[in-house]
């Protein structure tokens, strides 16, 4: 829609023309893909501060994992290629299919976007908690600080973000990167948004991290240093979203059914991962010399 308010749209080039452009005054937006932006009403807003002309490169690979930019179009994150020992690769597909759009939409939201709007379908949200994301924040003042994407979205459309900040990139470790991952998502309908997204990721050292997403306002984390029984898993997910943000509400799907449908993807992925990880460590050749 038309957002008839807007007076400007700053291009920005550099850090210091962003800092310049005190994006945290209350009339002050940052925009990105504008997927969210120019879906709504924003009759507070003036002035929005175009984040593309920074022309950050979209990804990037170290030695430390892969690094998304912000202004990364969530279309790209499925085209990053897989390395040799990302078991996770297949993970990015299937969280870029999560954000339930038309491919034209898919082209132009970003990363950055989708996880400051911090709906709990976010599933570039689900995809950083999933490996262990960290945010790069960029200060109006010139700091930078970090924080796991877990503790960054707080809630249904709410982020740590402070005012004046600007999420940069998010980082996901290698570490993560090289594990073994599952996923289950559920909608009320077959091309509906995500009402439940979980997964499981086992380590190479056998740690595994369960995640809930999309059936709970903020993401819900759960760390074993091994794969849980699947008992054991459904009920910390029961007792960790009772006791921290209860079950998300709204015209995608009630708590009650959320809470069912999450706790069998649990199960679901508990087993995968678990049962799977058994099997491969039994099936690992005998020492040399070994019992047989
Ligand atoms: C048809 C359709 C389907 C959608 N489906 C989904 C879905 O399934 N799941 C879902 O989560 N969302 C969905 N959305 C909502 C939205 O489009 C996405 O969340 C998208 O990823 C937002 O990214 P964007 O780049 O377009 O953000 P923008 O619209 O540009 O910005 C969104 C908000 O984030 C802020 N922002 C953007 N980038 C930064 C940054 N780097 N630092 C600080 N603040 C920033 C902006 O100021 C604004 O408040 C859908 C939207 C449409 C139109």
């Amino acid at each position: 829609m038309d957002l008839n308010t807007i007076e400007a749209i700053i291009p920005v080039r550099d850090r210091a023309a962003l800092a310049a452009a005190h994006t945290g005054a209350g009339t002050t937006s940052v925009l990105a893909g504008g997927t969210w932006l120019f879906s709504c009403e924003q009759p507070h807003l003036r002035t929005l501060v175009d984040l593309t002309t920074l022309e950050w490169q979209p990804w990037t690979v170290s030695a430390a994992g892969l690094r998304l930019a912000a202004t990364c179009p969530v279309a790209e994150v499925a085209a990053v290629p897989a390395r040799p020992g990302w078991s996770a690769h297949p993970l990015l597909r299937q969280c870029v299919r999560a954000l339930l759009a038309s491919f034209k939409v898919r082209a132009v939201a970003t990363v950055g976007g989708n996880v400051c709007t911090a709906l709990p379908a976010g599933a570039m949200t689900s995809l950083a908690v999933a490996l262990d994301g960290v945010v790069e924040l960029w200060g109006a003042d010139g700091s930078t600080r970090h924080l796991p994407v877990a503790e960054f979205v707080v809630g249904d459309g709410r982020t740590a973000l402070r005012p004046g900040e600007v999420l940069r990139a998010v980082d996901l470790p290698e570490r993560a990167l090289r594990g073994r991952t599952a996923f289950r998502r559920t909608s009320l309908q077959r091309l509906g948004r995500s009402a439940s997204l979980v997964t499981a990721r086992r380590d190479a050292d056998g740690t595994f991290t369960l995640a809930v997403t999309a059936a709970t306002p903020r993401p819900v984390v759960l760390r074993y240093p091994a794969a849980p029984s699947t008992a054991r898993a459904v009920q910390d997910v029961r007792t960790a979203v009772a006791e921290g943000p209860g079950w998300f509400s709204d015209v995608h799907g009630d708590p009650d059914w959320r809470r069912a449908v999450t706790l069998r993807s649990v199960a679901g992925v508990v087993a995968e991962l678990g049962e799977l990880g058994e099997l491969e460590e039994l099936a690992e050749p005998a020492e040399p010399g070994g019992a047989s």
